[in-house]
């Protein structure tokens, strides 16, 4: 491609609306422009790109004998009610009416629609298995769509969905993909590592997301040093912080007067309790009942644990006015102590033994001390509610636990057979017996992969594109543009035979400065820019700079192997 011919509006300031480097340089390089929050358009140089990682994704699927298909992105409501998830997934479910005002929705994802086919088509376990994928626009009402691609409304995405008749099939289906998802994050120059997942309101057996480490990231990543052991904060356990001794022998509980105190820190600081000694009391809403949550003072709550151990989507804090109505009064001075009413209360293990607590008494300005858990309160359940914290030991290893942001490209998740099960996809097996089957499903973020290795791979100049999803691997960067000169000459002979031994390349031919031409260049982080100017060529040099590297001085005759072999030895 020659640069005249084609559209790579780069930027020398970012954006305002820019707040992380990926989105500043995707902006910057003219990869892609938005058109209004969460929604973006691709242009020619951003869209090249994309098309290598989909590419990438597809030869992986394709060798781990996945099969493509594409699924209609507008579906029919009924089968979410069917699923149970038009009303689970409510919060980013997209709508929209047709002429006869039927409602329909976007889809997020698909395993309605794949299920569904898979109840029409198969009959037998002798077509099992087999797993269907697709790459393909999905629509998600995201509350904060954000960072450019990362968080969009509509974005790209692979998903595919097996189906197994037996359990350890579908294992190994699922092993498949995660194997596969290595290599496609490997082959996209991207460091990406696999950390056990929350398995959520789906409830399935195991999930596994692949997280990319970045500052930016939404996620946060518990890992041991030696890597045995990496979670999502969100389903991470550790050995716990250290218990108190609980008291030998605990006296009545005590109510004492505590004014103005809102917080674990008010009542450190002012009446000397440490937040260890004392159990926080946090009031949510999960289909639509009240449930009281106790937690150590100094210890947080890791909401995605109470879903999962609620096996509930939609639950949420409840407000002070809802509260103060519950109880009598509002946070700052809750506690589960003698509770007349019929709410729900789970426990942190942490918990478990603890005398000689202070909690609140449930009059505003009022706390109690010498509580003991097991005496005063009644305990409903149990769990795990508490965010793990960095140097904790990790339960598996004894390691202490470090905590990384990460970013989430991808997702593989091990389904069971809820969805075979709710939209009728089964099949006979060896006896004769008509069984759900197995599901898996696996998601890859196509666009946010992309900006990702861009999030990874960039220095103060620009991006620094690994080879394989580069828009362009090669600029030839003519810095006389008129047709006739020598320059010029030499310059469309190089880009030709590159062009003609397979090797994306463009021909840097703008009439501007050599200044604006380097700068381009090194912002959109082509891997080599092969200069060729006036005074280097009378010396019978051409220059080879690598984006990351140093400059290698060649001869003109000798410029198309030494390319090749440069992309040879830096292949991803
Ligand atoms: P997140 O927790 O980031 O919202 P998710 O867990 O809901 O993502 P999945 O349903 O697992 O996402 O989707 C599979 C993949 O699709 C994710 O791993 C991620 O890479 C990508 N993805 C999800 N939501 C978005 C979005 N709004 N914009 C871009 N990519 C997304
Ligand atoms: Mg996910």
């Amino acid at each position: 491609m020659r640069w005249t011919n084609t559209f790579i509006p780069t930027m020398k300031e970012s954006p305002a609306e820019a707040e992380i480097v990926s989105h500043k340089l995707l902006l910057r390089a003219g990869l892609v422009r938005k058109l209004t929050g969460g929604l973006y358009t691709f242009l020619p140089a951003g869209l090249r790109a994309l098309k290598k990682v989909e590419q990438i994704v597809r030869e992986e699927m394709d060798r781990a004998g996945a099969l493509e298909v594409l699924m209609p992105a507008l579906q029919p409501p009924d089968i979410w009610e069917k699923s149970g998830r038009l009303e689970s997934a409510q919060d980013v479910l997209f709508h929209v009416k047709d002429r006869s005002k039927k409602d329909w929705v976007l889809g997020p994802t698909h395993e309605e629609v794949i299920t569904t086919l898979v109840a029409g088509e198969l009959n037998s376990y002798k077509q099992l298995p087999v797993n269907f994928y697709q790459i393909q626009t999905k629509f998600r009402d995201e509350i904060r769509p954000r960072f450019g691609l990362m968080r969009a409304k509509e974005f790209i995405m692979k998903d595919a969905y097996s189906f197994d008749i037996e359990d350890e099939s579908s294992n190994a289906s699922y092993k498949r993909m995660y194997d596969a998802y290595g290599r496609i994050f490997a082959r996209c120059g991207l460091r990406a590592f696999p950390v056990e997942a929350d398995t959520g309101v789906m409830g399935g057996a195991h999930s596994h997301e692949f997280m990319v480490p970045a500052e930016t990231g939404e996620n946060e990543v518990v890992y041991s040093e030696s890597g045995d052991y990496a979670a999502n904060i969100e389903k991470a356990t550790s050995q716990g912080p250290l218990k108190i001794t609980p008291q030998e022998s605990c006296s009545a509980a005590e109510k004492f007067e505590t004014p103005n105190v809102k917080t674990i820190d008010d009542l450190t600081t002012r009446f000397d309790v440490l937040p260890e000694q004392q159990i926080k009391t946090l009031v949510y809403i999960a289909d639509g009942k009240f449930v009281l949550l106790l937690l150590r003072g100094d210890d947080l709550l890791e909401e995605a644990k109470l879903g999962s151990f609620l096996k509930c989507a939609l639950f949420r804090a409840a407000t002070d006015i809802e509260i103060y109505e519950l109880l009598g009064a509002y946070p700052g001075s809750l506690g589960a102590v003698d509770i007349n009413k019929d709410i729900r209360i789970l426990a942190d293990n942490v918990l478990k033994g603890a005398s000689g607590m202070v909690t609140g008494a449930n009059d505003d300005g009022f706390h109690l001390k010498n509580v003991d858990i097991k005496r005063d309160i009644h305990i409903d359940d149990w769990c795990d509610l508490r965010k793990v914290k960095t140097g904790e030991l990790c339960l598996k290893t004894g390691e202490p636990l470090k905590i990384q942001r990460a970013i989430e490209v991808g997702h593989v998740f091990k389904l069971g057979t809820k969805y075979s099960e709710a939209l009728g996809a089964k099949v006979l097996d060896e006896r004769g017996k008509n069984v759900p089957c197995i599901m898996g499903c696996y998601g890859i973020g196509v666009t946010r992969t992309l900006q990702a290795v861009i999030e990874q791979c960039f220095d103060e100049n620009g991006i620094n594109w690994p080879t394989s999803v580069a828009p362009y691997q090669v600029c030839v960067t003519a810095l006389d543009v008129d047709e006739d000169s020598e320059v010029m000459k030499l310059a469309s002979r190089i880009y030709d035979e590159l062009g003609a031994k397979g090797v994306d390349v463009i021909l840097d031919d703008r009439p501007v400065r050599p200044g604006i031409k380097f700068k381009d260049s090194e912002l959109i982080g082509f891997p080599l820019r092969i200069g060729i100017g006036k005074r280097s060529l009378e010396n019978g040099n051409v220059e080879l700079k690598p984006k990351s590297d140093e400059m290698i001085l060649c001869s003109p005759n000798e410029t198309v192997d030494k390319a090749l072999e440069w992309l040879e030895a830096n292949r991803v």
